[in-house]
């Protein structure tokens, strides 16, 4: 088949991801389901394929927000779990929590789990390998500290927290999205441009493409960092940019809203 005509595989459906972190209680996750709905007019993914949204609420938050997005299409994801399938881990939470309360993502890797909690890489495959093959996808969250980016380090660094899952952990293939989120515009309000994002982005496809070939082309890159309906647009319009991660914009339906609403221009 001649370049001209070889039909490249279709772009990967955005995936518009909130991060509450430790915001929000379950009496609060009602009301902002009912605005975020009322919004977005309820469109599921399966009627929908122009983007899909979903929420990660604190974990004591994910029973009673899971209720109240019912027949939205608006998935629920896990901020994080443990990677153990049960035990005495006090404090901790299995998939199998998670998948009971129909969880359809869980982050991993978040930088405030790898910088506050002291969470490494192997810990972070080790969760990415429990989740393999289960109903719950890893959204596997990457990024370099300002000092990294600093130094030139930034692909050094994205290349190994993406690639020590890789190396480490079969059957993510189709299943596993990546966030690169630079740990300098986390919650700071600096945004990375559209092009620095992009180039990061690149070469984060380029990995996943060597190692999985035409799923590599299809599996979802995120943006996080300050990302709000102002800069949403233009961010996801890069080609390798396939959704956003969003925190501070998430706490209120309508921002969250109108960021998700940016996949579709
Ligand atoms: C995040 O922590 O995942 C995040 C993207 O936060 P913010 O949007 O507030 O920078």
């Amino acid at each position: 088949m001649s370049a001209a005509t070889r039909i490249s595989p279709p772009a990967p459906i955005p995936l518009i991801c909130a991060n509450w972190k430790m915001n929000l209680s379950a009496s609060e996750a009602e009301p902002y389901a009912a605005a975020l709905r009322a919004r977005l007019g309820d469109r599921s993914a399966d009627l929908n394929k122009a983007f899909e949204v979903a929420i990660a609420p604190a974990h004591p938050v994910l029973d009673r927000l899971g209720r109240a997005l019912e027949g939205s299409g608006i998935a629920l994801a896990a901020q994080n779990l443990h990677a153990e399938e049960s035990g005495a881990f006090t404090g901790e939470v299995s998939l199998r929590m998670l998948e009971d309360l129909g969880c359809h993502f869980a982050l991993i890797g978040h930088s405030e789990r790898r910088q506050i909690f002291g969470e490494t890489d192997a810990q972070i495959a080790e969760k990415a390998a429990r989740l393999a093959g289960s109903a719950v996808k890893p959204i596997l969250c990457v990024g370099e500290t300002l000092e990294e980016r600093e130094q030139k380090r930034t692909l050094e660094v994205v290349e190994r927290q993406l690639g020590s899952v890789l190396d480490q952990v079969d059957g993510l293939e189709g299943a596993m999205v990546v966030a690169y989120e630079p740990v300098w515009a986390i919650g700071t309000g600096r945004t990375a441009t559209p092009e620095l994002a992009q180039e990061v982005h690149a070469a984060l496809r380029a990995m996943l493409e060597t190692r999985w070939g035409t799923v590599g082309t299809q599996t979802r890159i995120l943006y996080g960092g300050s990302v709000k309906p102002s800069n949403a647009r233009e961010l996801l319009s890069q080609p390798d940019i396939n959704g956003a991660l969003v925190g501070g914009a998430s706490l209120d339906p309508e921002a969250f809203a109108e960021t998700a609403l940016a996949c579709l221009n």
